[in-house]
């Protein structure tokens, strides 16, 4: 179907203003001019946007999320119970937060509110709790003590989730449904390519296959690797690619989250003197995968929160083809002046997720403590240093709803920025062709909102999503437009 969108006002990235212009799609791209058979739809001076990319989320993991019971907001122990009742060969939940809580759901809790085998993950998910069903049935005494992980509580953290993961596998039919489910939750907010990763809980077979039958949504995916010889999984997944879906990087995992306390400092934890994170690898193993991700010219993201394994990032960056494969921190919550430098120096590149400063709001504070807080979320200071910086939200960590996340960042950028930064660079730290100007030959891949996304707030769901040139996704009254 080719269409002919008139009474637009179209957003450009490169001008930061909006043109009022018809707008032709032909042939899944944008034309300068209709094509043949068109259907023309009315806009009546609604804003057309390029479609956003969020640099780091899970796709299957935010479909997932709407698959499992949802503890977000879960504010007591009748909340919880009651919550957890549902009939299930294995109940999986996710989103609780022991702040919120105001306990940790651990397994003799557990076992007195269900006898069916129950896995919650926590919102970071970096951390689960289960309950005895759950260790008995999948035999998880060999998990004790890695990671700090503690079987007689029933709390599972970091690596040794990984592997409850692993052993708990999801079958294919429930990640096709969470690639279905996860991918609307994206679309309806306008974000039409996500930079995800989705190599958990999986065969890597089983992933490739259902992300090659994607035909909605760009999928930009990065490979979860602990080992340098894991890295031939990049090669293997790119045969499975398509227009679609893309494999762009290899993804790292250095630490945990900061609400989980598993982000590993240098120092102690000011709320907490005992801990001082999770690091899941020495710098020797991180600096073999780095050697051969540079001989191979695969763009390594490294998940970095804490100001220690920025620290283990940067020593073993060093020397490496960042600036040419642009290399990628992703998240950086905590970073001195003299860290920042190293990072530009080093030409390396930063996923980040501003409305994190909103959400750790209440945590943040406490976990660095007074003395560290003044370099905790400094992603103006890596903006001015010249470091090139992409948006992303994380989801299901967060909502993948931009709007809050636009808001997060006016703290640090102007607006105008912040949108190139939730689409143009998106392309850029892929290493692909920039765009986000919606030019003749551009794919297109867009959405109509009727907010102003250069002063708005609040939420803003997208009226009506184009990939590819197709609708993939529309509000009820989409018939209102279309004449
Ligand atoms: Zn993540």
């Amino acid at each position: 179907m080719n269409y002919i969108l008139k009474n637009s006002r179209v957003y450009s990235v490169d001008t930061g203003e909006f043109s009022d212009r018809d707008l032709y799609i032909t042939d899944g791209r944008i034309s300068d001019r209709a094509g043949p058979e068109s259907l023309t739809m009315d806009l009546s001076g609604k804003f057309i946007y390029p479609g956003f990319v969020d640099s780091h989320a899970h796709l299957i993991g935010t479909g997932l999320e709407k698959m499992a019971v949802d503890l977000r907001n879960c504010r007591s122990m009748e909340d919880l119970r009651s919550r957890l009742q549902i009939e299930s060969h294995l109940v999986r939940a996710r989103g609780w937060d022991q702040e919120t809580l105001g306990f940790l759901p651990e397994r003799r809790i557990l076992d007195r509110i269900t006898s069916q085998p129950a896995v919650l993950v926590r919102r970071c998910g970096h951390v689960a709790t289960v309950n005895s069903a759950v260790i008995d049935r999948f035999s998880l005494e060999a998990l004790d003590g890695l990671d700090e992980t503690d079987i007689e509580t029933g709390v599972i953290k970091e690596r040794a989730l990984e592997r409850l993961n692993s052993i708990v596998k999801l079958a294919p039919e429930e990640v096709e449904e969470a690639i279905r489910r996860g991918s609307v939750e994206f679309l309806k907010y306008g974000v039409t390519c996500v930079h995800s990763d989705d190599l958990h809980g999986m065969e890597l077979e089983t992933l490739v296959e259902s992300l090659k039958r994607i035909d909605n949504i760009r999928v930009f995916e990065k490979i979860a690797v602990e080992r340098p010889d894991q890295l031939s999984m990049v090669s293997m997944a790119r045969n499975g690619e398509t227009r679609f879906f893309k494999v762009i990087a290899a993804k790292i995992y250095l630490d945990g989250s900061l609400g989980a306390r598993t982000a590993a400092m240098k120092e102690p934890y000011s709320d907490s003197p005992r801990e001082t994170g999770v690091l899941y690898m020495d710098c020797e193993t991180l600096k073999s995968i780095v050697e051969r991700a540079d001989r191979e010219g695969i763009q390594l993201c490294i998940h970095v929160i804490g100001d220690r394994s920025l620290e283990e990032a940067l020593k073993a960056f060093h020397g490496s083809r960042a600036l040419e494969l642009k290399h990628r921190l992703i998240h950086v919550q905590i970073a001195s002046p003299e860290e920042i430098h190293r990072i530009a120096d080093l030409g390396l590149t930063a996923s980040i997720q501003p409305v994190f400063f909103d959400s750790d709001a209440h945590i943040a504070p406490g976990r660095f403590g007074e003395a560290r807080i003044k370099n905790a979320y400094p992603f103006r200071r890596m903006r001015d240093a010249g470091i090139r910086m992409a948006l992303s939200t994380d989801s299901p960590v967060e909502s993948p709803s931009v709007l809050p996340n636009l808001v997060s960042a006016d703290r640090f950028f102007q607006r105008r920025d912040s949108l190139e930064m939730y689409t143009k660079a998106g392309y850029c730290l892929a290493n692909r062709e920039e765009r986000g100007s919606l030019l003749p030959g551009d794919e297109a891949d867009f959405f109509v909102s009727s907010v102003n996304l250069l002063d708005g707030m609040g939420e803003a769901e997208s009226e009506i999503t184009f990939v590819d040139g197709k609708i993939v996704y529309h509000t009820a009254n989409r018939q209102l437009y279309t004449k």
